[in-house]
Order: structure tokens, then sequence, then C-alpha cells
């Protein structure tokens, strides 16, 4: 009986000198928590997700009110139904959830006629063995799993967008090396020609890639990306995009990627990212810097060391991230634009947006 009391009077004790406050559950709650973190200033999403995680819902439920908050709201035009089409003019969503304690994720990419991305990516994660379902199977999945659909996700912003970059010959658009280079497909790789150099036959390719920044900027993509830290210091992370304006159809971002656009581990923190996903997918920056968080590395210069193996390699790619590690002290870093985040804590009174300057 001694053995099963004194750990609870201990507990309680210092509960008096910490503020820790003791849960229904007997697990300590620490009052330094809740903590809501969000890529841009969406700040309604974040209230959202305040509201959830400071009733006492779990971080993973949190993310899942935010994010979906986002995806109503319709977030800058490029999160939830209605924005960013592809070449075909239709918009697709990818989404993902991560539980930091379970290491349990569930995604959807490129899902068609369901509005509910976050939804569908704890469907996923809740009742199947996978981690990522795609096209429309993710759609028929999200459907028969009991959420609305099929419904069509374009907007009269999203049709008139793509008849605009229509009449503008398709332009810009992301093929390379391919004919015609000027105009709306179907397109052909582009001729190469020998050329002989000291007697050795070397291939070239004609043509001059077109610079990644006329194609992903500030006002054709972003990602809703957020990370929640529950009253028991459990953390998840979620993403809900349209991914890119006008990409091939097909095309999954890092949205939907774990390591990429979120990665959560409770023992050492998480990381929200956005931008140009096809290039910082490469690199599974968010994963990278939770790691370096682990390995003792401030929030701070996790976040900038995931930016710059980046940089390095594409010197004109967009992306941000966000580190948070297990304390809640977050930090972010960015390349090739001036980014927000906003964050939610007990600090406040409401949700404070914090820019980043690259
Ligand atoms: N990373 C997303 C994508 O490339 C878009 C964004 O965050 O801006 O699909």
């Amino acid at each position: 009986m001694t053995n099963r009391i004194l750990p609870f009077i201990t507990l309680v004790f210092l509960s008096t000198l910490f503020s820790i406050v003791i849960g229904d559950d007997g697990v300590a709650i620490s009052e330094q928590y809740p903590l809501v973190v969000s890529t841009w200033p969406f700040k309604e999403a974040v209230r959202a997700a305040w509201r959830a995680v400071d009733g006492n819902h779990s971080a993973v439920d949190a993310v899942v009110e935010g994010c979906s908050a986002c995806e109503e709201l319709r977030c800058d035009g490029t999160v939830g139904p209605g924005g960013s089409p592809d070449e075909n003019g239709e918009t697709t969503i990818d989404a993902l959830i991560m539980n930091g304690v379970t290491m349990e994720v569930g995604a959807v990419a490129a899902m068609r006629f369901v509005k509910d991305g976050i939804r569908a990516a704890k469907l996923v994660m809740q009742h199947t063995k996978h981690t990522l379902l795609v096209g429309e199977k993710a759609s028929a999945f999200a459907i028969a799993m009991g959420l609305p659909g099929p419904d069509n996700l374009s907007s009269a912003d999203s049709i008139r967008k793509w008849s605009t970059w229509k009449e503008n010959h398709c332009q810009p658009n992301f093929w390379k090396d391919v004919v015609p280079s000027d105009s709306c497909g179907p397109y052909h790789a582009k001729a190469r020609i020998d050329v002989k150099e000291g007697g050795c036959s070397t291939r070239y390719l004609m043509g001059v890639a077109e610079p990644r920044s006329s194609l992903v900027g500030p006002h054709n993509h972003d990602t809703i990306s957020m990370a929640v830290i529950d009253k028991r210091g459990h953390v998840a992370v979620g993403t809900s995009t349209n991914g890119a304006t006008y990409k091939i159809p097909g095309r999954v971002g890092d949205g939907p990627i774990a390591g990429s656009s979120a990665y959560a581990v409770t023992d050492s923190g998480a990381c929200v990212a956005t931008g140009d996903g096809d290039i910082m997918m490469r690199f599974l920056p968010c994963y990278q810097v939770v790691e370096s968080m682990r390995l003792g590395m401030e929030p701070r210069l996790a976040a900038k060391d995931a930016i710059s193996r980046i940089a390095r390699k594409f010197p004109d790619f967009l992306g941000a991230v966000v580190a948070i590690n297990k304390n809640g002290v977050h930090a972010g870093a960015c390349h090739g634009w001036t980014f927000e985040y906003s964050v939610r804590s007990p600090a406040t009174d409401d949700v404070e947006v914090f820019t980043v300057l690259p």
C-alpha cells in the first residue's frame, strides 16, 4: 500500500513547488503547456486548436481542429477546397497527421472530391495499418469511413486562376527540358544534341531552365503546418494544403510526407514547415530539425541548420521551418521570403504572430 501511495504524495508535493497539476488519469500536467504553433498568420486555426487543447483535448485532436478550421476558411486560398488548381484546373488535397508519442502517422495525397484533408489523414492513422493513401482511392476510403463527398473541390477563384493561366499559354509551369516550352502541352522531351569534346561525344540538353522563384511564390501555394503540445506534454503535428498551383496532375508535395512538412517526437519536440515542397521533401527538413534538437541543439540553430542544408544546394528555393522543443521554446528560419508563424501559449491572451527574416 505504502509503495503505491508514496509516489502519489511525492507528486502532489512536487506539484506545489513546480506548478504541476495532476490530471484525472493521474498524469502530471505542466502549466507551461499547452502550446499551439502554426505556419503563417492563420490565427483562427490556432484559436480553434487552442480551444480544443485548453479544454483538455489531446494534441492530436487539437491539430485536427486547427487544420480543419483552416480548410473551412480556405486559408490563403491554398488550403481546403477551392484553392491551387493543377494543370487540369482541378483542386486536390494533401494532408498529414502525426502522433509524437506513438509515432503513428496518417496521410492522404492528391486526394480528390473530399474537402476534409486532415480528418481523412486521421482516419488513415486511426483505422488502418497504412501511413499514406493517394488519389481517388484515398477519396473512396475517406467517403467509406463517413466523410462527406464526393464534392467538387473547384471554386470560382480556382477556375478564374486556371483560365487566366491557360490564356497566358500555361506559363509558368513545372515542366523542364520539354517542347513546347512556351505554351500548353502535350509536352515532349527536348531533343538532345551531341557535341564532340576532345574526340568524346557529350550529350547536352537544349534550353535554359526557368528559375523556380517564378513558380513558387508567396501567393501560389501555402500549407498550414501545425504543432500542438497538450497539457500532458504530448506532441502532435498536422498539415493540410492544395500543394503547388499549376502542378502537373499527380504531383504530391511535401505536405503528406512525415519528416518533411512536419515531424513530432514527444521526447524531443516538433517542427512545422512550408515552402517549395518539391525541393524541401528531398531534405526532410523537419526530421532534421527534431533530430538536431534530440542531439541537444537549440531550436534556433536547428531551424537555421535545416534551412541552410537546402539553400546550399538550391540557392533560389523558398521555404521556412519552425522548431519547437519539448519545453515549448520555438524559433523559425526561412530562405527567400519573409515568413510569419503564429503561437498561442498560456503566456499570452491571444495568438501572437512572429516574423522571421531570411
Ligand atoms: N509545401 C507545399 C507544397 O509544395 C506548399 C507550401 O507549403 O507552400 O506542396
